[in-house]
This record gives structure tokens, C-alpha cells and sequence, in this order.
């Protein structure tokens, strides 16, 4: 398939801006699993401190913090519960149980957001040898599934609480955690203090080619590493990476906000677009979800003809997701708007 025009697919089509290649190009190197890489040593003191605690690694990918964190904290026979939307209940090929032997219970929250009461219920009794032994509650900041949605630091302090009352640890999803500290205003590390591990992934909003960065305490850390070591995820000279890494946390984060108003331009121009809805009030972050059950025209369709005039757009659940991004401009927005509207002025061939 080639490039698209206009990518609105996901904030994974970012790619690096000759500004990140450059750093890139400049990183110093080492030997990444022997600790002798100077670029990553100094991304993960970076996210450590950006993420509230005292440790953080480097790693290939979002799903491999997930899945680390989640086999430091738990042991087979273990529950996990998150929100029924949760990636790491929908998209990572079964992995907590498949790794760490782990069962994942979803909850019913609202657009990937759940509560205290929906902990508080779903909790087992540890005396009970009948039950699976509830061990992890795993929030997805800002929710994929859900729409992009923001938690804000008091639905997490209550879920962290109710956590802690019951004897759980609490993990933080934060693929895109920058995205909710710009929506909020609230620092990283505060949602980081409410957690016992945490991670952010690079490679989306903030527009590196590959990583996250996953952090906890040093105890935990060190048990990370032996995790990453067995799965592979232990590298060599990943400081071209790191170094990516490290220019996004400079240059990448103030401007998410200009991704969360081209959101906002087109979940507004959406709903002026007879066929179309959206619900504005529910995109919170860089995420818009599209109805088009008013229109003769199906998700598919609508995402193939969009294809053919270079406005890459995803089907997801009966839907259409956009997703703003480094790449995608204002025009682009007002762009891919002009040919939805025109779109919907004719019928599915
Ligand atoms: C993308 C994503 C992941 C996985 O990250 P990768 O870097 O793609 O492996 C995990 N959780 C959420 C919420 C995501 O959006």
C-alpha cells in the first residue's frame, strides 16, 4: 500500500521528522543490556523522573511493557481486572494468560473508564480457593478503545485507593499518558505516585519510530530485567532509539496539544456532515470516533472511498476512528472534512 495523502489511521503512521533523525543520526552508543549505552541511560533517568519513580527501562514496544509488568506482578492463577475495552484484554493475543498465566477480568466502565464501586465488586475473596485470586488492576490512560478518553487524577486516586484497600497493585497502560497530562494539566509523575508500575509508549503521539519506556521501583525493575532478558526485548545499541526518544520528550509533548484541537476541528465538522455523527463532548484527547449508521454508506465503504482520494481513515466495531497526529495538519483536517461532506453527497458504488 502507498503513503497516503492524509493518514488519520493512527498516531503509530507518525514518522520521524528530519530534526529526530538527526538526533538519531548524532546518538552515542553502547551496549544497551550490558547498561553501556549512554543514550538509553539517559532516556530512562529521563522517564524515571518524568514518570514519578525510581527506575525506568527501555523497551521495543508498548505491549512488552504491558506484558513485563504484568509478569513481575502476578503468578499464574492470578486475576487482573481493567476495563473490558483494555488492550491488554483485547489486543495482545491473550498475553497475560498466555505469559504469565494470568486471567483478565473486564469491567464495565464508561468509554474505558472504570470505578472504585466497579473494583470493590469485582474483587475475590483470598480465602475463597474456589476463585481466581484477584492480584493487578490495570488502568489504560487515555483509553484506546474507549475513545481516546482522559482519566483525571481523582478517578485514579479512587481506583488506586480501592485498590490498595483490597491488597491490589495498580498498573498504568500509559500509551498515551502524555496525551492525558496535556488534556488535564496534571503532571506524569502524579499519576505515576498512584501506581506501582507505568509506562508510556513513544512510538505514537509522541512520533518515535520504535519504544516505551516502562518505570517502578528499583525492585521492580530489576525483576523487569530479568523478563526482558528471557522475551528477547534485551538489546544492543538501542541508543539510536533512545535518542528518539529522548528529542520527543523535549519537542513532542507541548505540541500534542495541536493534535487534541485538529481533533476537536473534526469531530465539529463531522457533525455538520449530513450521514455523519460524532459525539463532541466524548473526544477528550486526539481520538474521534464516527457513526455512520445515518448514512447509506457502511464504515468499510466509507474507509475504502476515502482510500482512493488519499485519506487514510480506520474501521473499527461498526465505526470510523480518526486519529490526529505529528503528521496530520490543520489543512489536512479541513482537507479530509472537504471530502467526507462530498463523500456523502453520493451513494456506495
Ligand atoms: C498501542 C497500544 C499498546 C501497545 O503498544 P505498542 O507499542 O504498539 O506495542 C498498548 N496499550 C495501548 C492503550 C495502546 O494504544
Amino acid at each position: 500500500m502507498s503513503q497516503p495523502r492524509i493518514n488519520l489511521f493512527s498516531d503509530t503512521q507518525t514518522r520521524p521528522t528530519p530534526a529526530m533523525r538527526a538526533a538519531i543520526a548524532a546518538a552515542e552508543v553502547g551496549d544497551e543490556q550490558s547498561f553501556a549505552d549512554p543514550s538509553v541511560n539517559v532516556l530512562c533517568t529521563q522517564a524515571a523522573a518524568l514518570l514519578g519513580h525510581e527506575r525506568a527501562m527501555f523497551l521495543p514496544s508498548g505491549t512488552m511493557a504491558n506484558e513485563i509488568a504484568i509478569l513481575v506482578h502476578c503468578r499464574p492463577g492470578d486475576e487482573i481486572l481493567c476495563d473490558r475495552s483494555a488492550h491488554i484484554l483485547n489486543l495482545e493475543g491473550a498475553g497475560p494468560s498466555a505469559l504469565a498465566g494470568a486471567q483478565v477480568t473486564g469491567l464495565p466502565g464508561e468509554r474505558g473508564v472504570f470505578t472504585a464501586a466497579d473494583v470493590a465488586a469485582s474483587v475475590r475473596d483470598p480465602a475463597n480457593r474456589y476463585a481466581p485470586q484477584t492480584r493487578l488492576v490495570a488502568i489504560e490512560n487515555t483509553a484506546n478503545l474507549g475513545g481516546g478518553t482522559v482519566w483525571r487524577l481523582d478517578q485514579v486516586e479512587a481506583v488506586a485507593t480501592a485498590a490498595r484497600d483490597n491488597g491490589l497493585l495498580v498498573h498504568m497502560d500509559g500509551a498515551r499518558l502524555m496525551n492525558a497530562v496535556v488534556a488535564t494539566g496534571t503532571s506524569a509523575a502524579s499519576y505515576g505516585a498512584l501506581c506501582d508500575s507505568i509506562w508510556l509508549d513513544l512510538s505514537k503521539g509522541l512520533g518515535c519510530p520504535i519504544g516505551a519506556v516502562l518505570a517502578g521501583s528499583a525492585d521492580f525493575i530489576d525483576e523487569a530485567w530479568r523478563w526482558k532478558q528471557r522475551l528477547g526485548g534485551a538489546m544492543r545499541q538501542a541508543g539510536m532509539m533512545a535518542a528518539s526518544g529522548s528529542y520527543a520528550l523535549a519537542h513532542h509533548i507541548a505540541r500534542l496539544a495541536d493534535d487534541h484541537a485538529n481533533a476537536q476541528r473534526l469531530a465539529h465538522g463531522i457533525a455538520s456532515i449530513p450521514g455523519l455523527a460524532c459525539r463532541i463532548e466524548h473526544v477528550e484527547s486526539n481520538i474521534v470516533f464516527i457513526d455512520v449508521s445515518a448514512a447509506a454508506w457502511t464504515a468499510e465503504t466509507v474507509c475504502a472511498a476515502m482510500a482512493e482520494r488519499g485519506v487514510r481513515l480506520g474501521a473499527m466495531g461498526g465505526r470510523i476512528r480518526a486519529v490526529t497526529h505529528l503528521d496530520v495538519s490543520t489543512a489536512m483536517i479541513d482537507e479530509a472534512l472537504h471530502h467526507l461532506a462530498e463523500l456523502m453527497e453520493t451513494t456506495p458504488r
